[in-house]
């Protein structure tokens, strides 16, 4: 999650941008004011479990980010905290699994399928890949995220400009690729499982 702060903060003018180009230009002042909740919230008691920790974090999001992306995000988080229950150590393959629960919770919450140009076109692979790497798994987000640029957005504000969105990369593909690489990043630096 501190990893994940980082990259959003140094991030948070570029995912703005993005959003200024087919959305309303919150996106990164949405994910800063959303993580900066989680550290704090973090900061002030660390929960003993993974789950735990998840589950405040998505709890942060839902209740500090105005836009779209605080619901669906803190609905990730929320589901897959839950999944992990009150396991101390967590796996990559039940990571993935409790990502994979999270990730489906978002396509519920907000109706979107992949495609739709949403942060979804990066999660959906993320959670594939998850199974063989972190690495593959930052790779495929990344991938994802890049792949939006030609899509028509048929979720959220950007479909309100129809076939004028084409052409410009989606702002939650796109912080949802900073969060698997800070994922990725904390896998590497000792975190769950092998680093690979
Ligand atoms: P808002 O659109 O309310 O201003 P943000 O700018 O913070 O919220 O987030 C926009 C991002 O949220 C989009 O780029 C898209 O990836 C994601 N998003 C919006 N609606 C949906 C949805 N229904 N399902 C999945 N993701 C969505
Ligand atoms: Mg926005």
């Amino acid at each position: 999650m501190d990893i994940a702060a980082d990259a959003v903060g140094r991030e948070a003018a570029h995912l703005t941008e993005l959003d200024s180009a087919i959305g309303d230009a919150d996106h990164g002042i949405n994910m800063q004011r959303g993580f900066t909740a989680v550290k704090a919230a973090l900061e002030s008691g660390t929960p003993d479990t993974p789950g735990a920790v998840l589950v405040l974090a998505g709890r942060q999001l839902i209740s500090t980010v105005g836009g779209a992306s605080g619901p669906l995000y803190g609905t990730l988080l929320r589901r897959a905290g839950k999944m992990l229950g009150d396991g101390t150590e967590v796996s990559r393959e039940r990571l993935t699994e409790a990502l994979r629960a999270g990730v489906e919770a978002v396509a519920q919450l907000g109706g979107a399928k992949a495609g739709d140009k949403t942060m979804l076109d990066a999660l959906e692979p993320a959670v594939v890949a998850l199974a063989k790497s972190f690495t593959a798994a930052r790779e495929a987000a990344e991938q994802g995220a890049v792949a939006t640029v030609p899509m028509v957005a048929r979720k959220g504000r950007a479909s309100y400009l129809g076939e004028r969105s084409a052409g410009h990369q989606d702002p939650g593909a796109t912080s949802a690729a900073l969060l698997i690489a800070a994922l990725a990043q904390a896998a590497a630096d000792g975190g769950p499982g092998e680093a690979s």
